[in-house]
């Protein structure tokens, strides 16, 4: 079977073994086949904000070091100085000049946000959540 939008593909013996989309065609029913199948698509990387970070650093009024350590409750995951990492470990997510730093654990995707106060540092850990994508596409 054939039409002008996809080739069903045989092996010697007949059998079906995949079947050829136009690029047309799979780009109308790709969202369709992803969520039939059970597939997220991950969402394209987006660049560590690192100038936001250096500006912290620059404006640093903490009566402490600026501290490079992340450490991920989640999976265990932990590190002395993300940025030095290769391949990172924690990619870094937002960080801005309040003192709130946030970073991705690149083993579980758990996000985990350090708030920086005038005397200590809180460090908050969420667990990563698929949103009900995959629920929907249980049958
Ligand atoms: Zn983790």
């Amino acid at each position: 079977m054939s039409s002008d939008h996809f080739t069903e593909l045989f092996d010697k013996d007949g059998n079906l073994i995949g079947c050829l989309l136009t690029a047309d065609a799979w780009a109308s029913i790709k969202p369709t086949v992803l969520k039939a199948l059970n597939i997220q698509e991950a969402p394209p990387e987006r660049p560590e904000p690192l100038a936001d970070w250096e500006t912290l650093k620059e404006y640093w009024d903490f009566p402490y070091a600026v501290d490079t350590d992340v450490h991920c409750d989640n999976c265990g995951e932990s590190t002395e100085n993300w940025q030095q990492d290769n391949p990172r470990k924690f990619r870094l997510s937002s960080a801005n000049l309040a003192g709130l730093v946030s970073f991705t654990c690149q083993k579980c995707h758990a996000k985990i946000t350090k708030k920086h106060f005038k005397d200590t540092i809180k460090v908050e850990n969420q667990p990563y959540r698929e949103k009900d994508l995959r629920k929907e596409g249980q049958y």
